[in-house]
C-alpha cells in the first residue's frame, strides 16, 4: 500500500509549492501531460497551466513531459511548450523515468514526479524512490476504462486515511463526487 502513497496532494498543479519544493533541493519536475496539464479531450494547455510551466521553469525547475498518451500528441505539446518529452512511457514501469532524468541530468532525488493517477504516475515515481505529488484530474469526462481505475484509486486512497498514511483533508476535492469539481 504504501508503493501508493502519494508524498503530497493537492488540487491543481498551480497549487504546488514551488519555493518549499526548491528549498527542498527539487530541481526537476517530471510531469504527466493527459488530465495533469490539460484535459484528456483537449488539443491544447489552457493559459493557466501554460504560465505555471514557465514560473516553474524561471524558479530554477527543470520540466520533463512523462505520458503514457500517444506518441504525436505528447511531441506536439513538447514542441509547443519547449519542454522535453518521453512518450508512451509505459508508467509505472521505471524506464521513462529513468529516460526523462538522462534528459534532464538530474537524479531520483532531485526530481518529483507529478500527476492524476495512483498506479500509474504515483507507483512509479514511488518505485523510483522520487517524491511524487497527486493532483486531481482536470476532467471528469474519462473513458470507461479510466472511471473504474478512478473507482479503485478512491478505495485504495480511503484505506490509506483509515490506516493514517493521509489526511482525509487532504483528499477533499478527489473523494467529494465524481472528482470534486
Ligand atoms: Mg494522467
Amino acid at each position: 500500500m504504501r508503493a501508493l502513497l502519494p508524498a503530497m496532494i493537492v488540487n491543481r498543479v498551480q497549487d504546488i509549492d514551488l519555493d518549499g519544493l526548491y528549498c527542498d533541493g527539487v530541481r526537476g519536475l517530471l510531469i504527466d501531460l493527459d488530465n495533469t496539464l490539460v484535459a484528456w479531450d483537449r488539443s491544447c494547455i489552457g493559459h493557466e497551466v501554460a504560465d505555471w510551466l514557465e514560473q516553474a521553469q524561471a524558479r530554477g525547475f527543470s520540466v520533463c513531459f512523462v505520458s503514457n498518451g500517444m506518441p504525436e500528441r505528447v511531441a506536439r505539446f513538447s514542441a509547443e511548450m519547449n519542454i522535453p518529452a518521453v512518450g508512451r512511457a509505459i508508467k509505472p514501469r521505471k524506464t521513462p523515468f529513468r529516460r526523462a532524468l538522462k534528459l534532464l541530468g538530474l537524479t531520483v532525488d532531485e526530481c518529483a514526479v507529478i500527476g492524476d493517477q495512483l498506479f500509474t504516475d504515483i507507483l512509479g515515481g514511488n518505485r523510483m524512490g522520487m517524491f511524487t505529488i497527486l493532483i486531481n484530474p482536470l476532467s471528469d469526462k474519462e473513458l470507461g476504462s479510466t472511471r473504474m481505475v478512478r473507482r479503485l484509486e478512491r478505495r485504495v486512497l480511503k484505506r490509506l486515511v483509515r490506516q493514517g498514511l493521509l489526511s482525509e483533508a487532504s483528499l477533499e476535492h478527489r473523494l467529494k463526487g465524481r472528482n470534486g469539481r
